[in-house]
């Protein structure tokens, strides 16, 4: 039986070994064959579906291409991933959050979606720092993040536990950028917490009390007057 190494979009456990059950002719690329594929993950037993690309070879050596699927054991290299199903789980950023801070905030997720523990706190850290800038021009020329916080928390746009809760994702994302070590899984998934309620803080309830506010304002403003003209 035909096998290949994958990072599992269910299970998340990296080069892991699925065993491929089925194959079928799906089109034509350029000259070279497409297969869709149904494979299932040694781990945790999910199935997942791909398209399979033949390589490019020299026309004389080139196989049949479904042979490669009659292989027993790893068939890794010798077809091009084209696309899979289903894709990992990444929750979006919070409503409201910029596209920047949003953009970044994807990547930290995506990197825990593959268990990338260092990437991912560095990354939740970047959150941090970008949108603790976007807060406004004063606390944008404030380099350092900790002072930054101090200064949302001193003005009223942090509440004390809040500051303290973006303090601990400032010193775990530190500690992850600064350590050899790789961090705790642990560690990653409270930073992952900490950081989303950040901006639902930061932007989400903002925004939303703000739109509430513009719907008000609109239901309050007087009716046109009726026109009489003509
Ligand atoms: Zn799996």
């Amino acid at each position: 039986m035909a096998t290949f190494s994958f990072t599992c979009p269910h299970c998340a456990e990296q080069k892991m070994t699925f065993d491929i059950m089925g194959v079928v002719y799906f089109s034509n690329h350029a000259g070279c064959e497409q297969r869709s594929v149904a494979a299932f993950c040694r781990n945790c037993s999910m199935s997942i579906g791909f398209i399979a690309r033949q390589k490019p070879q020299p026309i004389l050596n080139t196989p049949d291409f479904y042979r490669v699927f009659q292989t027993d054991g790893s068939i890794n290299g010798m077809f091009i991933m084209v696309d899979y199903w289903p894709k990992p789980d990444i929750e979006g950023a919070p409503d409201y959050t910029s596209p920047n801070v949003s953009r970044i905030f994807q990547q930290a997720e995506a990197n825990k979606a593959q268990k990338n523990w260092d990437a991912a706190g560095i990354m939740y850290r970047k959150v941090l720092e970008t949108a603790t800038k976007e807060l406004g021009a004063d606390l944008k020329n404030e380099g350092n993040l900790m002072k930054r916080i101090d200064l949302l928390a001193a003005n009223g746009r942090l509440t004390k536990d809040l500051a303290d809760w973006a303090h601990q994702v400032r010193i775990i994302g530190n500690e992850t950028a600064h350590d050899e070590c790789e961090p705790e899984a642990k560690d990653v998934l409270d930073l992952a917490n900490l950081t989303r309620m950040l901006l639902v803080y930061l932007f989400e309830l903002p925004g939303r009390v703000a739109a509430m506010r513009g719907q008000e304002e609109q239901a309050a403003l007087p009716a046109p007057a009726p026109n009489t003209a003509g």
